[in-house]
């Protein structure tokens, strides 16, 4: 079976979605940490920061800084938030597609 969030990127898995473009896709966690917790997830299957690769360094800059732009547009830049990539299931990953979490908004 298609990995989960491949399936949200093809609008096969039902999600609220905040932002979206031709290489971007951001939504809410379905189980959140945090009063904003937003996944921002690179379309283009990639299992984690392991297989990053060289070419993928001008995605992986616009998903930091559309973080940074989300963290605006939910008004938690001045307050302050956490973005986690993690790593493997040494390092907390569970879903295995590449993703940035920002958190913030005051502890849950
Ligand atoms: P990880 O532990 O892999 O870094 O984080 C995966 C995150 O994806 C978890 O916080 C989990 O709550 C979230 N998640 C897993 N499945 C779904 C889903 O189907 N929809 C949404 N919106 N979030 C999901
Ligand atoms: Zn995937």
């Amino acid at each position: 079976m298609e990995c989960i969030f491949c399936q949200i990127v093809k609008g096969q898995q039902e999600t609220d979605v905040v932002f979206e473009n031709d290489q971007i896709i951001v939504f809410k966690d379905v189980n959140p940490k945090a009063p904003v917790h937003l996944l921002i997830v690179p379309k283009k299957h990639i299992k984690s920061i392991n297989e990053l690769e060289e070419q993928d360094k001008d995605l992986i800059a616009q998903v930091i800084l559309l973080a940074k732009e989300m963290a605006i547009k939910h008004k938690i830049a001045k307050s302050g938030y956490r973005l986690t990539f993690n790593v493997g299931r040494g390092g907390g990953q569970i879903v295995d597609h590449l993703h940035l979490h920002l958190m913030g908004g005051g502890e849950k």
